[in-house]
């Protein structure tokens, strides 16, 4: 079955573009998402942050060869008695990096340290706590088990095998992985370019003066900040008037340049008309009202071959519809599988929060260990959908959903860590 455009996707029976659940805006874009193809090799550790194009097969087996768990001695586990101590001699040594060289016989053992290759002819590591030295006679104790210890060649990873599967964003952890099998080159897929400008008349740009009513643009840099965080191309197109000219050209250099165009802005009622009319023209968008608070208006569609996001212009619901709707949506476009939104978890509530059922709300909230060591979340202060200092304080959202009403005090509430998504 061939996908929908988003034009069809649009006339399904039970789409209402004015009270569009969150779930569902989010699954309606989801829709149209194909991720980017094109990829380039990097040396490894130009490859953090970015996202694997190709599995990662070993080259080798991880480990290399038998090796020691522990700290003791390499023996051959026929050789221990099942009751009473067992001494054999000790014939030489196998430490990491220096493997004894010889073969092991009956009778005779190898002190041998953790990393050491265990030597031909033992099968059996005893740690050194279950073993007294007298000389080069060692005696164990009773009670070991034949093949202890030991960590067998390819345990890990078999050669061949896949190490990291494609689609796999580069953390620290990888980074050490793709070093350990000896590899010094990877293929990522190249970075998803996007473009993003703010729209409004009442916008200035950081240096200038304000003239009465003008506001500096601060959307400008949390979505820049956003973007470099999740490693896009980032073309930064600064401001735009609300003049219709002015914003078709911006659209179309937007579009022809990036995978993704970003706006902020004009999709508010009484602006988004102007807006919508222009889009339709050069594209296909829908104009939703989400049933979410802050963050009511949210345009999604393509033009040209661009993916369109125009968020709301309040700086909070700019940050909040990203982190919803456009963050999973990017990841999904850079190659990154399996995308998951950002886990929530429960915390008790230390306040009254006032909520209407019905929609989402995602209060900026901070939370922290309560004296009864439980953790527990307040919302930082005053909410409107303006104050960024709201978002600055918290480190995590507070997620009630459309059917939570007012909260309690004691009340268990779902939050989501900002750390980890941001
Ligand atoms: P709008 O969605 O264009 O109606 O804007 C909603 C509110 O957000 C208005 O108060 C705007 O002044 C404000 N706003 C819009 N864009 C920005 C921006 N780039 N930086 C800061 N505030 C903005
Ligand atoms: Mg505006």
């Amino acid at each position: 079955m061939s996908k929908p455009t988003i034009a069809q996707a649009s006339c399904a029976d039970d789409y209402d573009p004015n009270s569009m659940p969150v779930a569902k805006a989010r699954a309606f874009i989801h829709q149209f998402l194909e991720p980017l193809e094109a990829r380039v090799r990097v040396p490894v550790r130009s490859a953090l942050g970015r996202v694997l194009a190709e599995d990662v097969i070993s080259p080798v087996d991880v480990p290399s060869h038998r090796n020691s768990a522990m700290d003791g001695w390499a023996v051959r586990g026929a050789d221990l008695a099942n009751a009473g101590e067992t001494v054999l001699e000790e014939i030489g040594a196998s430490f990491a990096g220096r493997p004894f060289a010889g073969a092991v016989g009956a009778g005779q053992c190898v002190r041998i340290m953790t990393g050491g290759v265990v030597p031909e002819g033992t099968d059996t590591v005893v740690m050194q706590e279950r073993a007294r030295a007298d000389g080069k006679r060692i005696a164990f104790a009773p009670g070991q088990a034949t093949g202890q210890n030991v960590r067998e060649a390819g345990e890990d990873l078999a050669r061949g095998g896949v190490a990291i599967a494609k689609g796999r964003i580069v953390r620290p952890a990888e980074l050490g992985l793709i070093a350990s099998l000896g590899i010094g080159e990877v293929s990522v897929f190249r970075p998803l370019r996007v473009a993003f400008f703010s729209t409004g008349d009442e916008l200035k740009s950081v240096g200038s003066t304000l003239g009465e009513g003008e506001i500096y643009d601060s959307n400008r840099y949390t979505i820049h900040g956003m973007l470099e965080r999740l490693g896009c191309e980032v073309l930064d197109l600064g401001v735009v008037r609300d003049d219709p000219a002015l914003l078709e050209t911006a659209f179309r250099e937007a579009a022809a340049a990036a995978d993704v165009v970003i706006t902020s802005g004009g999709v508010s009622v009484g602006e988004a008309d102007f807006v919508k009319g222009l889009l339709g023209q050069m594209g296909e968008v829908v104009f939703w009202k989400i049933a979410m608070k802050p963050g009511r208006p949210l345009a999604y569609g393509r033009i040209g071959k661009a993916h369109f996001f125009g968020l709301p212009g309040n700086p909070v619901s700019v940050m909040v519809t990203f982190y919803q709707f456009v963050r999973e949506a990017l990841l999904t476009l850079m190659g990154a599988s399996p995308v998951e939104p950002v886990p929530t978890f429960p915390a008790t509530c230390a306040v009254r929060l006032k909520k209407a059922p019905g929609r989402t709300e995602f209060q900026r909230g901070v939370l922290s260990r309560g004296t009864d060591g439980q953790w527990q979340v307040r919302p930082t202060g005053e909410q409107g959908s303006g104050i960024l200092k709201s978002m600055s304080e918290a480190n995590c959202f507070i997620i009630l959903g459309d059917a939570v009403g007012n909260v309690e005090p004691g009340s268990q509430v779902e939050v989501q860590l900002l750390e980890g998504v941001v």
